[in-house]
């Protein structure tokens, strides 16, 4: 179904890898829709947009990002490059004194059909409302995490202690803790910033347009219809988003292979299969528990390419990557995970747990270790291991969900995944899902559906 070329989206991101990049893929969904989109963002951002999006006609407007923010140094304009995440509602709520820029813009471009701008980016709801544009809400969560982030209010009022699980209201399967909650949400008194920032965003939320979820119906069609059952804005499941990315095949050819590929090539003629490693573009490890990833990862004796974040190695690794280089690679760059993940030789991933990672995987159809860190990852890492059972988790060594993990709770499991019958079980899941995700963006799929009737209510062609 071709869409008329008159409809024109706005996008807007948040200054983040992991908010940006599913962005990147919906503009692409849309494109291929014949939509007309225009993309917002900051001046330090601006060569990762036009990089990533340099074959496409997608108009790139970046407005200023304010100027001498305390703690905030010169020239960081992404989560990812903040000296630490306890900055994070400095940042967001710095983001805000760009809405008169962003408003100049929005009047030049009008007629706007819609807009998706992040969650986070609270007050672009004035922007829209003030224009007459109907604004969806983005943040990259699944509709599982949404609706236990809901139901959080109500459960988290008992009084349990911080890893005693309870049953979920409505969800009589599931445990939680209270650990597996964001701070926000389980703060006991003191209710601090970034408690009223993440009601400010939640209150928006309910008062746009709707929410765009990056999942498909098929994973977690029970809490997306709690979702909307106990929401004034309507949830929309369109995605997985990253199973609309092939790069051009012509590019494919010509492009030479980045060196990690070369040696996933090595390791899959040698029938060797390989645990991927990564934590996403955000995590903090400390010292002591990099420590103990090495020591975890050298005494399973599986294969591995483990990515990290330069920022994240404190001390040199040279040893280390000497003793396990027959089978062991540690790459300090940006690394194309989903060209990873889609390897024939990578088997498991040694996740942090991030939706994009997880969504990722189950596209690749490769189970997950999990071993969440922040946000809503614990939330995630629920829903791979007790909800859809694509995967194991790592062991804490006091069992708290947040506890720290000593190289044994690393070892065990890494070899249960790649070795064990629970790994066999977790494989065979997440292929049968994987084939339901990329079933849901085809041609008449359910996230393919929702999208089209997303966009005919909206272009007044419902
Ligand atoms: N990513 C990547 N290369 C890297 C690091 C990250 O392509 O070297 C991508 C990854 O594929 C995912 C995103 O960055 O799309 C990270 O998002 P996620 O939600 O997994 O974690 P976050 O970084 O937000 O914690
Ligand atoms: N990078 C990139 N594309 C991206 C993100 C990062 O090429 O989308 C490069 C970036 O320029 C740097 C490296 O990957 O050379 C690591 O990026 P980042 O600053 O996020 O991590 P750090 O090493 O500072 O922890």
């Amino acid at each position: 179904m071709a869409s008329p070329p008159c409809i024109h989206v706005v996008l807007f991101p948040f200054m983040s890898k992991g908010h940006t990049i599913p962005i990147f893929d919906l503009a692409r969904i849309l494109l291929n829709r014949k939509i007309a989109i225009t993309i917002f963002t900051t001046p330090a951002n601006r060569p990762f947009f036009a990089n990533s999006l340099s074959d496409t006609n997608i108009n790139i407007i970046d407005i200023p990002f304010p100027e001498n923010i305390q703690g905030i140094p010169a020239g960081v304009e992404s989560t990812d490059k903040l000296p630490s995440m306890s900055l994070f509602v400095t940042f967001a709520n710095t983001t805000k004194s760009m809405k008169p820029h962003f408003e100049k813009a929005l009047q030049s471009l009008l007629p706007i059909t819609f807009m998706v701008t992040d969650g986070f980016l609270v007050w672009t709801l004035e922007s829209a409302n003030k224009f007459g544009i109907p604004r969806l809400a983005y943040y990259g969560m699944s509709a599982f995490s949404s609706a236990m982030s809901h139901s959080a209010g109500s459960v988290l009022q008992t009084e349990v202690s911080d890893d005693e699980p309870f049953a979920v209201p409505n969800f009589p399967s599931i445990k939680l803790t209270r650990n597996d909650f964001d701070f926000p949400f389980r703060e006991r008194e003191s209710k601090g910033p970034l408690f009223e920032f993440t009601m400010e965003a939640i209150i928006a939320t309910s008062k746009s347009y709707g929410l765009l979820v990056n999942s498909f119906y098929e994973l977690e069609s029970v809490y997306a219809d709690y979702c909307n059952r106990i929401s004034t804005s309507k949830s929309w499941c369109v995605g997985p988003f990253c199973a609309v990315h092939e790069p051009p095949k012509e590019k494919q050819e010509t492009l030479e292979k980045p060196s990690y590929i070369k040696w996933l090539d090595e390791m899959l003629e040698q029938g060797k299969p390989v645990l991927y490693v990564a934590f996403g573009s955000q995590a903090e490890l400390s010292p002591e528990q990099f420590k103990e990833i090495k020591i975890g990862l050298e005494k399973s004796e599986v294969n591995f390419l483990w990515v990290v974040r330069r920022s994240a190695i404190s001390e040199p690794n040279d040893e280390f990557e000497n003793r396990v280089k027959n089978r062991g690679l540690v790459m300090t760059e940006w690394v194309d995970q989903r060209e990873i993940l889609s390897h024939g030789s990578v088997q498991g991933f040694l996740s942090h747990c991030g939706w994009n990672s997880v969504i990722e995987s189950i596209c690749a159809k490769v189970p997950i270790l999990a071993w969440p860190m922040m946000a809503e990852q614990h939330l995630n890492a629920r829903m791979i291991v007790e909800v859809i059972k694509i995967g194991l988790r790592v062991e804490t060594c006091d069992g708290s969900v947040r506890g720290f993990v000593k190289w044994e709770g690393l070892e065990k499991p890494i070899r249960k995944l790649m070795e064990g019958e629970k790994g066999k079980e977790a494989m065979k899941k997440v292929k049968e899902i994987g084939v339901a995700a990329i079933n849901a963006v085809k041609e008449g799929g359910t996230s393919w559906q929702a999208l089209n009737e997303l966009i005919h209510e909206l272009s007044g062609r419902g």
